[in-house]
Parts: C-alpha cells; sequence; structure tokens
C-alpha cells in the first residue's frame, strides 16, 4: 500500500502486524509447511492482537472499523512475510461482509465475539466436484422442515477446510429456480451428519488447509439462515467485489515483496566479476517489473478507496483480479529466474511465491470468468 494512503492509525497497525509476523509466524511457518496446516494457536493469538474481523462493531469485539485498508494491511504483511499458511484473509475479507450485512442480532451475539477472538474460524463452502465456475450448477440441497434444514451434498477446494469450526454453505433450497433457489447457511462443525475429507496436497500454499467437505442429512436449524431463504445468488453477488480486490491485494503485495528481494539479490550475486544486476537484461527486467508493480499497487489503492466509499464495480473489482494475479504470476517467474538454480529451492521466497501465486488466477472466479464480467460490463 502506498504511504500516502496509509493515515498514522494505519501506519501504527502496520507495523503491529509486521511484529506479529515476525514474532507469531515466520519461525513456525516452515513447520507448519509440512504439517500442512497452521497451528489453529495463531488464530487466537492473532485475534488477541486484533487482527481479525477488524470491521466488527465493538460490542461484539472488533474494533469497528469500517475500512478496508486495514483488511490490505493483514493481507500484505501476510504475503511479504511469506505466510500463505494463514487463512485470515478469508475471515476478514470473504466472511465478515455476510456476518456484517445479514447476520441477525442473535447471530451476531453468538458468532461474531469468537470469530475476533480467532476461536470460530470460518469457511466459506460454495465449489462441489462438479462445478466451480457454474456456481448455478451447485447439486447440494438444503430441504426445509418444521424447524430446520436437512443439508445434503459435498464441497470441494474449501479453505480453512481443516481447521473451520463455522462453514458458511450455500445450498439449493428450491432446485427449480436457477438464481433464486440459493441460500447461505452456517453450519458448525459438530452438527452430526457433517464430515471432512483428507488436507487435500496442492503445489502451493503449503501450510493452508484445504479440504473436501460432506454433509449427509445433516439438521440445521432454521436460525442459522444467513438472511433470506432463496437470496443466497444476490448476496454472493454483492460480495463477490471484495473478495475479488482482496486477491488482488495479495497478488500486488506478492509481486512488490518478490521484486525488492530480487533487487537485493541482483546487488548481491555476481557472475562475470559484476552484480548480475548490472547486466542490461537484469535490469531492463527490474525496470519492467517494477513499472508494472507499480502500476498495479496504484490501480488496487485506489480500488480500495472506491470499495471504502461503496463506489467498487463488479468490472473493476474483476479487472483488478484478473490483471494483478497475471501481473503477479509473470512478476514473480521472472523474479525466479533472476535468482538463477537459487530461485528452484524452495528456501529462497521466490521459489514459494511461485507455487503459491499460481492459484490466484483460478479461485474467487478464474480469470476467465474475471475477462467474461468485463466483457458484459461493455454491452457483450
Ligand atoms: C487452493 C484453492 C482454494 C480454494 N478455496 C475455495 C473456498 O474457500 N471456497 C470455495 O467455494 N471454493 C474454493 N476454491 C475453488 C475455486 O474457486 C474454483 O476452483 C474455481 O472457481 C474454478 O472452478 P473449477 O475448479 O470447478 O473449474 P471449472 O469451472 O471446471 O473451470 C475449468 C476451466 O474452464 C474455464 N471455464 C469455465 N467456464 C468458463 C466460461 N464460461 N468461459 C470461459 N472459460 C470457462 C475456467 O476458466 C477454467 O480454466 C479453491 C480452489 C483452490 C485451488
Amino acid at each position: 500500500m502506498q504511504e500516502q494512503y496509509l493515515e498514522e492509525e494505519h501506519l501504527m497497525f502496520q507495523e503491529a502486524v509486521r511484529d506479529f509476523m515476525k514474532r507469531e509466524v515466520i519461525p513456525f511457518h516452515e513447520q507448519w509447511e509440512k504439517d500442512g496446516v497452521v497451528d489453529p494457536e495463531v488464530w487466537k493469538k492473532a485475534g488477541a492482537q486484533g487482527m481479525l474481523c477488524m470491521d466488527f462493531p465493538e460490542e461484539y469485539g472488533g474494533m469497528g472499523f469500517k475500512d478496508f485498508r486495514f483488511n490490505a494491511i493483514v493481507s500484505e504483511q501476510i504475503s511479504k512475510a511469506a505466510a500463505s499458511g494463514l487463512g485470515f484473509p478469508l475471515q476478514n475479507d470473504i466472511v465478515a461482509p455476510y456476518c456484517s450485512s445479514y447476520f441477525t442480532d442473535e447471530q451476531k451475539r453468538r458468532w461474531m465475539p469468537g470469530m475476533v477472538t480467532g476461536d470460530i474460524i470460518t469457511a466459506i463452502a460454495m465449489t462441489e466436484p462438479g462445478t466451480g465456475s457454474d456456481l448455478a450448477g451447485i447439486q447440494t440441497t438444503a430441504v426445509k422442515k418444521k424447524d430446520h434444514y436437512v443439508l445434503n451434498g459435498s464441497k470441494t477446494f474449501i479453505t480453512n477446510g481443516i481447521l473451520g469450526n463455522l462453514v458458511f454453505v450455500v445450498a439449493k433450497t428450491n432446485p427449480d429456480d436457477n438464481y433464486g433457489g440459493f441460500s447461505i447457511l452456517a453450519v458448525e462443525a459438530d452438527r452430526k451428519g457433517f464430515s471432512r475429507g483428507k488436507n487435500l496436497d496442492k503445489i502451493g500454499l503449503k501450510a493452508q488447509d484445504t479440504a473436501e467437505l460432506f454433509f449427509e442429512d445433516v439438521e440445521v436449524p432454521l436460525d442459522c439462515l444467513i438472511g433470506q431463504e432463496g437470496a443466497g445468488f444476490y448476496y454472493l453477488m454483492h460480495n463477490l467485489a471484495q473478495e475479488r480486490l482482496s486477491i488482488a491485494v495479495i497478488g500486488v503485495a506478492t509481486a512488490e515483496a518478490c521484486l525488492e528481494e530480487t533487487i537485493q539479490y541482483c546487488k548481491d550475486r555476481k557472475a562475470f566479476g559484476r552484480s548480475i544486476g548490472s547486466f542490461q537484461n537484469s535490469r531492463f527486467k527490474l525496470a519492467e517489473m517494477k513499472t508494472e508493480v507499480t502500476i498495479a499497487r496504484t490501480f488496487v489503492d485506489q480500488c480500495v478507496m472506491e470499495l471504502n466509499a461503496g463506489m467498487l464495480s463488479q468490472e473493476k473489482a474483476s479487472m483488478a483480479k484478473y490483471w494483478v494475479t497475471e501481473m503477479q504470476c509473470k512478476v514473480v517467474d521472472q523474479c525466479l529466474q533472476l535468482h538463477g538454480g537459487y530461485g528452484y529451492m524452495t528456501e529462497y521466497m521466490v521459489a514459494k511465491a511461485y507455487t503459491d501465486s499460481r492459484v490466484q488466477k483460478i479461485y474467487g472466479g478464474t480469470n476467465e470468468i474475471m475477462k467474461e464480467i468485463i466483457g458484459r460490463g461493455m454491452g457483450f
């Protein structure tokens, strides 16, 4: 985030988050990568530090910060610390808006304080084995009985899928209605009939838990419905702009962090008696990357301010997600190349960023779907 967009309180928060990463995350992340999941205690420590659901009202433990710059600071510091195992952005940027906008007062009392302290870890389950991009094709159903829904179906690729103890499940409550038939149910992980598959083995994001979830005749009380029955699709569409911007924030921060590392590497590493940065090719590559990262940064910061003002359109959020994640993957690849063989070693940040970055073009709506949205915005 460009410093001029940050005020005194943001800078203080940024410093505190940076310290937290140094103290509580960086020394342990390698172990978490081997474990395939972070220690859940780090969620509680982050909660105690005020890094979770900062926008929730103070009466529910939050700080009432209605300013996405705070969310962006958390995500950026995670990227800069190469701590991709932390699923905080999912809770802060993607799940929290559903809670703020659609929770009843009773649901706020029940779940918000735990989400702030890190005792409650959330997940959002849309994707199914048979469908991802085409959300209207989901097969999970929630059939309404007298005082509960009966939930049946399975979900896959769910972030926080192993640690999550409150899952927001998208299900069809009216299978005959393509878009009006969706609802979102909050499912506590101890409900009978809920189970998890294995922690999925991925090429990157090694410390982040991603899992399949199964729902077999799970009885979900009616008071666990989020907002109105049948309004799920509308809620999803409404919140996707923030989700996409959240991914772009991670994208630009990762590119910046890799570039910083690479500039230093190019100064330190010698070949043919000169620093490798002094070769024209290296200098030009660095110049191109610096330019593109700066353009991305300017655009993302502008989108953050538009989101704060309630002005960020779906199309613009899609542009940010698409363009910034393409830029991220390109920059990370070029940074790796400038590291030579060391870039291929996982102890180097660029190597980890290389495998971590790839998914950015896929989740949160693939970049092809982003282009569809941008194209539709032009009347096609
Ligand atoms: C690490 C990880 C974490 C994830 N976390 C979550 C999560 O927390 N919750 C969740 O619900 N999901 C999650 N996902 C799922 C993710 O959002 C989906 O993988 C993604 O939306 C794509 O869906 P799909 O995998 O079914 O691919 P498909 O939809 O089958 O797409 C396959 C290919 O076809 C292309 N395609 C599809 N439709 C079109 C079209 N109309 N025009 C042009 N091209 C098209 C796609 O762009 C893609 O290239 C996660 C995925 C990963 C890998």
